[in-house]
């Protein structure tokens, strides 16, 4: 038999329907999932995801009824918490209510929205911004939406799961560049530029999970040179680089308008919620009318922008909180390399990796080190590679060096214990005799 358009029909698959087709119980995804739990269950290993925390989460936090030196927190500067920014989130609550309860594009626009706008815009020294619900949402809807089939969105290798998920979203070919490489990168647009129409360069202006910072000249350089769009997120940099915390430009004395795209979110050094596009008018207004994740979306909280305008006014009104912030990391950095953690490639940034080399290890460090007061997260896999198994610390302007000592010390010590420990292990279940391993030569080969 032929179809309308006269072609033999296609010859169409035929699924049996099982369960694991329709009942969630059963997908082997969520299998697997229990599967892993269970395994780390068996070995004694509690779980250290989705604890309650009683009150503000800054350099302290209260887990059930004790207190703990916190560094599972991206409260850079402090601003979650601050009598400040709560109060100008109350009172941007008490005028225009706990929601905007429409897209902004028909009924949801307040001047809240117009004002923290064109404050982010006047801080980064760009045209205009246009603030999103949230920032894994900015990358998703805006990236998603810019890109489409017949472009290329290269990314860095380390690049952050809202960006792999949009460049996914736009059906653009995605590919990744080696970490930081932006010889690399020369060298496949050398190759590949004319293949594409759009071509999108996307890189973080602090890595989230490594803690260190793109060479923005040169990346600047070459997207230039080949006529691409370069996209910035600042998820971890505004507020954190720069003297007066303007993020990656300050840092590399790059001027704004230099990048095509600046993301940024407000969930970090602005202490509320969100995400922002900051660029060109002509960027803005396009998205402002058609993203989305935007224009389909209830606009941002009102009480959340009454927080995150008051953090930027805070921010620049008290440039000593970037000053202390920096200042913070850079003595964690230098406690932890003096004492032998393998801290990866941070420098100069709040996020500091203590690499581990395989999860369970980084469970474990992180359950010891709540013996001793510490509130660290493990990043296990899949969200690093297993080698790359860590604790990741977030340093805040809030923490004092008598804390940061202390943890440091902890580390050193708890990871000592541990490794000596099973070093014992190994050796017993060998049959070998029973002797000491240094500490640092097994755990950070
Ligand atoms: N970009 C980066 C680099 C991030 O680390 C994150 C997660 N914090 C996001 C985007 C998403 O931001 P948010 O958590 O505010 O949605």
């Amino acid at each position: 038999m032929l179809d309308t358009n006269g072609a033999p029909p296609q010859l169409e698959k035929s699924y049996e329907i099982t369960p694991e087709l329709y009942d969630f119980a059963k997908f082997p995804e969520y299998l697997q999932l229990q599967q892993m739990r269970k395994k780390f269950t068996e070995q004694g290993i509690s779980n250290p995801f989705f604890e309650i925390h009683e009150g503000i989460t800054n350099d302290r936090t209260i887990i059930g009824d004790q207190e703990f030196i916190n560094f599972a927190s991206y409260n850079y500067l402090g601003m979650s918490g601050d009598p400040v920014v709560a109060q100008g989130a109350k009172a941007a609550i008490d005028r225009y209510g706990t929601s905007a309860s429409a897209s902004r594009l028909v009924s949801g626009e307040k001047r809240i929205h117009s004002e923290l706008e064109q404050e982010i815009a006047k801080f980064l020294g760009v045209q205009d911004v246009l603030v999103h619900i949230g920032g894994h949402a900015t990358n998703e809807s805006t990236l998603g939406h810019l890109l489409n089939p017949g472009d290329l969105i290269l990314h860095d290798a380390l690049a952050h799961n809202s960006i792999l998920q949009g460049a996914k979203l736009s059906g653009a070919r995605r590919r990744a560049f080696p970490h930081n490489d932006f010889q690399a990168l020369d060298h496949i647009l050398g190759e590949q530029r004319n293949r594409y129409r759009r071509v999108l360069i996307a890189i973080e202006g602090v890595y989230s999970m490594d803690g260190d910072i793109p060479d923005l000249r040169r990346f600047v350089e070459v997207k230039k040179k080949h006529h691409a769009l370069l996209y910035v997120d600042e998820a971890h940099s505004l507020g954190t680089l720069g003297a007066t915390g303007r993020g990656l430009s300050e840092h590399a004395g790059i001027y704004a308008k230099e990048v095509d795209v600046w993301m940024g979110t407000l969930s970090k050094s602005f202490g509320a919620t969100g995400g922002y596009i900051a660029g060109s008018r002509a960027l803005v207004e396009y998205l402002k009318y058609t993203s989305p994740g935007f224009v389909f979306s209830v606009a941002l909280a009102p009480g959340e922008a009454g927080a995150a305008k008051s953090s930027l006014q805070l921010m620049q009104r008290e440039p000593e909180r970037v000053a202390q912030l920096a200042s913070n990391a850079n003595l964690f950095l230098r406690l932890a390399r003096e004492s032998g953690l393998n801290t990866g490639l941070s420098k100069d940034t709040p996020v500091i990796p203590v690499v581990l080399g395989n999860s369970r290890l980084a469970l474990e460090l992180s359950l010891a080190l709540k013996t001793q007061g510490i509130n660290v997260q493990p990043i296990l896999y899949p969200a690093v590679e297993e080698s790359s198994a860590r604790l990741r610390f977030f340093i805040t302007a809030t923490h004092t060096e008598k804390q940061i000592r202390y943890t440091v010390e902890a580390v050193s010590n708890e990871l000592g214990k541990i490794t000596s420990q099973r070093a014992l292990g190994e050796a017993s279940t060998n049959g070998l005799p029973r002797r000491q391993t240094s500490r640092r030569q097994s755990a950070h080969k």
